[in-house]
């Protein structure tokens, strides 16, 4: 089973399936591990804080909360 990040779903699948949300609690980030962009933290609603923010910054692309 491949788990996407927020970020990463989007890009991939054009939509959110919400693999990694709901991990751990809210407001508390949670290290995980996405099938896209590998090691990483994310938010409790899928969110990647890691390399898909910098990326996001880099390339302006929006992401929907
Ligand atoms: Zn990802
Ligand atoms: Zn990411």
């Amino acid at each position: 089973m491949a788990d996407f990040c927020k970020q990463c779903s989007i890009e991939v699948f054009g939509e959110d399936f919400g693999d990694l949300r709901g991990l751990g609690s809210p407001n508390v980030i949670y290290s995980t591990i996405c099938e896209g962009c590998g090691p990483t933290i994310v938010r409790f609603d899928g969110s990647c804080t890691g390399k898909c923010v910098l990326k996001r910054e880099a390339h302006s692309v929006p992401i929907k909360d």
